[in-house]
């Protein structure tokens, strides 16, 4: 997904504030893991994993630096669907002291297409200027990939053994387009090589700065779930030159002019509760006694309204459904016997397809007009932000970078999360990259990450898996 969907949903609401000075600098890596990660990196952007290319390369490599890192052949799989060769992913089990749950880390490989013609740099290569290095997957996510990998090389060579069995998936076809999805490739048929307690996806949360300045750090603990409805109305049809009242188009254009009037209920979740009262406190604005009034149990209603006025916050707050295709009629001189419209849907955690169907039956209010679901969600439930994995992870974060105010936060969009919540494996979204808010480069033209950002990144990721590899403490 494009990563940080949160940070529209917010930072950009945000005039220059947070702590008001530029983000201290972090520990990093010693120097040559820092170098060893940028060479990952260099390597893994200048694979192509675009959809066309596939990740089958990039997952050799990865395997063949797993190997060489001195990994055993039997703990390092590559699978590959056989009707999709090219679509490869790469599994690493890093055995712990204990059998148990193990936890899993995610990284996609697949990249969205890049022309050259649109670039100021090859997309496919890595080019470092001013402070940055530019390139097709330098944000999303080959950045976290190549820290992963690193960080993984690093461990091994200091000898360190995890408490837990620690799984890390380097998968295929994350992004739009893609016809053979990793983990819910994994899910369905490796199952043993992917179980897990819970997941850590490096495909979202992280820092978010605004003007150089932190705001927060994001840990994402849900996203909506992604739904589409068909509506269809017909009518006798006939010549063009004898309109009656029956008309598919007219019924159609009724019923969509209603839904367009119709708000879904306000709903607040664990997460979406515990965003908006941390943004009622880290934002001065005019908007901060209202997010901390939505944040209240029960939210307050018309607070909730107000805030609803921002498309972004209206989007956290509630399902959402829109027409996003229309067609009908057959003929210019005739009168139409079909007409049909899409709605997509976000339904937030918690709610169900059947819920918004019959709201969506009730909304339109005509019989005449056909609702179908198009296909059965992927439902992603929440994956609760506990005091126990807000408190481990913000421990860590606080050892990089002290007193950044950390928010669990629910994605607009889906990612990977969708197949391994769907499949009852809690899944949380923490990278270790700082961002602009303002930066919107993902999947667009000059995708680019900050060469400290990604050194320290580098460095987080190391101490996260460290972390997360400890039996110590329980998610719930
Ligand atoms: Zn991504």
């Amino acid at each position: 997904m494009t990563r940080r969907y949160m940070t529209w949903a917010l930072g950009s609401l945000l005039g220059p504030m947070g702590l008001g000075v530029a983000l201290a600098a972090a520990p990093l890596p010693p120097a040559g893991d820092q170098q060893l990660a940028r060479d990952i990196l260099k390597t893994l952007v200048e694979i192509n994993t675009t959809h066309a290319h596939g990740t089958t390369a990039a997952a050799r490599a990865i395997e063949q630096w797993l190997l060489k890192a001195g990994f055993p052949p039997a703990d390092v799989t590559f699978v590959a669907p056989e009707d999709h060769p090219t679509k490869g992913n790469v599994v690493l089990r890093y055995r712990g002291k204990h059998p148990g749950k193990a936890v899993l880390f995610l990284g996609h490989l697949d990249v969205v297409e890049a022309k050259p013609e649109d670039w100021s740099f090859d997309p496919f290569l890595l080019t470092q200027q001013d402070g940055w290095f530019y390139g097709r997957g330098t944000i999303d996510m080959k950045d976290g990939d190549a820290a992963l990998v690193e960080s993984l090389i690093r461990l091994k060579r200091e000898h360190f053994v995890p408490d837990r069995d620690i799984i890390v998936a380097f998968t295929a076809d994350e992004e739009a387009g893609g016809d053979a999805n990793g983990p819910a490739f994994l899910l369905q048929n490796h199952r043993e090589l992917i179980d897990a307690e819970l997941a850590i996806n490096l495909d979202g949360g992280g820092g978010d700065l605004k003007n150089g300045a932190p705001l927060y750090f994001e840990v994402g603990t849900s996203e909506k779930t992604y739904v589409t409805y068909t509506l269809e109305t017909t009518s006798p049809g006939g010549h063009g030159s004898l309109p009656g009242p029956d008309n598919a188009i007219y019924h159609l254009g009724a019923g969509l002019a209603r839904l367009q009037a119709y708000k879904f209920p306000v709903m607040v979740t664990a997460t979406t509760r515990a965003s908006f009262a941390a943004l009622g406190v880290v934002d001065p604005g005019e908007s901060s006694a209202d997010m901390k009034a939505v944040a209240q149990s029960p939210p307050d209603l018309a607070a909730a309204e107000r805030l609803s006025r921002n498309v972004r916050l209206n989007a956290l707050l509630r399902t959402t459904c829109v027409a996003t295709l229309i067609s009908g009629g057959h003929a210019e001189n005739a009168l139409p016997q079909r007409a049909k419209a899409t709605i997509q849907c976000r339904m937030m955690p918690g709610d169900t397809e059947a819920h918004v169907q019959s709201t969506l039956v009730s909304t339109l209010d005509d019989p005449g007009i056909k609702v179908t679901l198009d296909a059965p969600p992927i439902v992603s439930p929440e994956s609760l932000p506990t005091p126990q994995i807000m408190q481990k992870i913000g421990a860590l974060v606080h050892s990089m970078w002290p007193g950044v105010p950390i928010i669990p936060t629910m994605a607009t969009g889906f990612s990977d999360d969708r197949q391994t919540r769907n499949a009852g494996i809690p899944s949380y979204d923490v990278s270790g990259v700082w961002i602009d808010t303002d930066e919107n480069r993902a999947h667009g033209r000059d995708e680019r990450v900050g060469v400290q950002a990604f050194d320290e990144s580098v460095e987080f990721t190391y101490r996260l898996i460290k972390t997360m590899g400890d039996t110590k403490w329980r998610a719930k």
